[in-house]
């Protein structure tokens, strides 16, 4: 029995036979051509072949995995249509005579080992993608036939070095148990549509693991601890078995929470948000009986599209979301671009360090007319349900008061073009940064609620950038300094009659639920998934008086913290 350690894509798990893909890969190999016109059309009637498989894989993910899942297919059609791309290839056809497969082969290393040398983890997961369509031209232009899916006609547990977008796609879900690949990162669109297709799957478990994994191997893949068991003994397959069960109950038992309240032992009501980035995720929020949305996170609308998304096409966002909310509210926070969500055609400058640069607020603030189109889009939608704005990466009364003066004059020029618009419409802020909590006695009579983005919040208390994995035994999610902010900001809000929720990682950490409801929290928001969870814990909260502890004294590090 051997154990392989990788991240963990889908928790769940599953127990299985392995089947490891091979690929029926075309061998590149490079020759001399002398009629390089006829190579060039060669490549182009590739192009369109590649493009129609990509239509067609298109519709097939459509009903599998939404919209937003399927968009992958769109990016590989512009990445096929890439100016740079094909001029790189006819390029290399045309000046060293050489075959359409091999300027495809060599194109594709160039353009992977400039995605992979990008800062950003989101442009480094690109690199498979341009392999992906490369690999897809080659195949195309030698004849061949793309990956030999099992034919197993049991499910089996599909291992890979890694696996493309299209391939995920490709593989008959029906015949598929999880998957686990020796490559691949957490934010790769494959691990995406894992999420989404529901499948179980362990990623980046090294090549140690392919080494080892031979076809009818059984194995548990724990797609929750980003665990892969091989050839598990006995006892470990008994364990998983008996987990596995218990996932099954758990689930079944949340399932009877739909439609009950959130409500303690002693009475005590608190809103349970969901969190989302796309109308592709109101299902989920609707299968979860969230009572509303606590963050709509529409910076996804910027990263997800080319250019500006146009005034129509968030109307039209805004609108859907808000009419499929039938009521309940939904609080959509202006666009939150910069740090780690970087968007190539805002043309913003490198930085030193882009998580205290110009981002979210900063960047609408200095280019009012990005602001301006959201909130126009914002206030035309809000006339079809119970719409709250809210703003991000808020340090100062200045910035709240350039907002609203901006926000009065898209209502009036509104008003003035005889748009109707809603006069209900909430307007909060992001507790995100340390000096809006420390100044939220300040903050609180100028806005209609707070919700705390305590991701941000924690880490710019413990100066611990978000992104960097080495800083985990340094950050402390439940460090007293962060939960005293919180605590801060709480009691301004309620001293000013504002209501106050969390939108940040914290509010769905159970250990924690307790103390945000001693605190006066009003609305935890979470993940859809995550709903029925936070609704069983709240329901096993009693707040009746029953010790002395504060919620300091019960949040001291934990035995086993580095540093104690
Ligand atoms: C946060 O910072 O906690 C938050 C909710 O915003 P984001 O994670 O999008 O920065
Ligand atoms: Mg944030």
């Amino acid at each position: 029995m051997r154990i392989f350690i990788g991240k963990g894509v889908y928790g769940a798990i599953a127990i299985g036979k392995i089947s490891v893909l091979h690929r029926g890969e075309a061998k590149v190999t490079r020759e001399r051509v002398d009629d390089t016109a006829k190579e060039i059309e060669r490549f182009r009637s590739a192009k369109k072949c590649a493009l129609c498989e990509l239509d067609t894989l298109y519709e097939k993910a459509l009903p599998e995995v939404g919209e937003a899942g399927a968009q992958i297919f769109d990016i590989h059609r512009m990445m096929i249509n890439d100016d740079d791309y094909n001029e790189s290839v006819i390029g290399m056809i045309e000046r060293q005579q050489i075959n359409a497969e091999y300027a495809v082969a060599l194109t594709s290393d160039n353009f992977e080992a400039m995605f992979s040398a990008m800062d950003d983890s989101y442009m480094q997961a690109r690199a498979a993608d341009v392999r992906d369509i490369s690999e897809r031209l080659i195949r195309t232009l030698s004849g061949g036939c793309g990956m030999d899916v099992p034919s197993a006609n049991e499910k089996v547990i599909i291992c890979a070095d890694d696996l493309a977008p299209s391939e995920t796609v490709s593989l008959d879900k029906s015949q598929v148990l999880a998957f686990v690949t020796a490559h691949g990162s957490a934010n790769s669109h494959t691990a995406i549509l894992a999420r989404s297709m529901n499948i179980p799957a362990v990623i980046g478990v090294g090549d140690a693991f392919l080494s080892a994994v031979r076809d009818g191997d059984i194995a548990i893949v724990n797609g929750g601890a980003g665990e892969v068991t091989l050839s598990p003994d006995k006892h470990a397959i008994l364990e998983a078995e008996k987990k596995r069960s218990e996932d099954h109950a758990a689930k079944k038992r949340l399932d009877e929470l739909r439609g009950k309240e959130n409500i303690t032992l002693d009475g005590t009501k608190i809103k349970v948000f969901a969190n989302i980035g796309g109308i592709d995720n109101i299902g989920a929020v609707l299968l979860n009986d969230a009572g509303g949305i606590g963050l709509f996170r529409s910076e996804f609308l910027y990263l997800e599209s080319r250019d500006f998304p146009s005034e129509d096409e968030q109307f039209n966002v805004y609108k859907r979301v808000l009419e499929s909310m039938a009521g309940k509210k939904v609080i959509i926070r202006t666009l939150d671009i910069g740090a780690d969500k970087q968007v190539g055609y805002f043309g913003l400058k490198r930085e030193e360090n882009p998580a205290l640069g110009l981002r979210a607020i900063r960047i609408c603030l200095t280019r009012p007319e990005i602001f301006r189109t959201q909130l126009r889009a914002l206030y035309r939608a809000s006339v079809y349900g119970e719409l709250g704005i809210m703003f991000p990466m808020i340090t100062s009364e200045s910035e709240i008061r350039q907002i609203l003066e901006i926000c009065a004059d898209v209502r009036d020029e509104l008003k003035r073009e005889d748009i109707p618009i809603s006069d209900e419409v909430e307007m909060g802020i992001m507790i995100e940064t340390p000096a809006s909590a420390i100044i939220s006695d300040k903050l609180a009579p100028m806005v209609d609620f707070f919700s705390v983005g305590t991701n941000d919040l924690t880490q710019y208390t413990l100066a611990c950038d978000r992104q960097n994995p080495q800083l985990e035994p340094f950050c402390d999610t439940h460090h007293e300094a962060v939960l005293r902010l919180i605590e801060q900001a709480a009691n301004n809000a309620h001293a000013n009659g504002k209501w106050i929720g969390i939108c940040g990682e914290l509010a769905a950490d159970l250990t924690l639920t307790e103390t945000f409801l001693r605190m006066g929290i009003d609305e935890l928001s979470v993940s859809p998934s995550f709903v029925l969870k936070l609704r069983e814990t709240i329901r096993s909260i009693d707040l009746r008086p029953h010790s002395d502890t504060t919620y300091l004294a019960q949040h001291t590090l934990p035995t086993g913290h580095p540093f104690i």
